[in-house]
């Protein structure tokens, strides 16, 4: 997936997947996950993991990807409307 660069509330410059919905489900499916703090996807995550560490950069920011979406973390192409909301994590 892509990535996309936000502002945190307390200023601190993470990333968030941006996919069409259908390669979402998929993934999802797939157990793959996302590290907010270096935009890298995660296998072997569960839709509804938080906070797993990350291989590449060692913080705890992985989440499920399901997880994200409840957040509003997570950009779909092909919506007209993209949730842009920021969460503070
Ligand atoms: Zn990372």
């Amino acid at each position: 997936m892509k990535s996309i660069k936000y502002i945190t509330k307390s200023g601190l410059k993470q990333f968030k997947p941006v996919c069409t919905e259908e390669k979402f489900s998929t993934l999802s499916e797939e157990n793959i996950g996302w590290c907010l703090a270096c935009g890298t996807e995660a296998n072997g995550v569960e839709p509804d993991a938080r906070k797993y560490t990350c291989e590449e950069c060692n913080k705890p920011k992985v989440y499920g990807l399901e997880e994200l979406l409840m957040m509003g973390l997570v950009a779909f192409k092909n919506k007209k409307n993209n949730s842009l909301q920021i969460s503070d994590l």
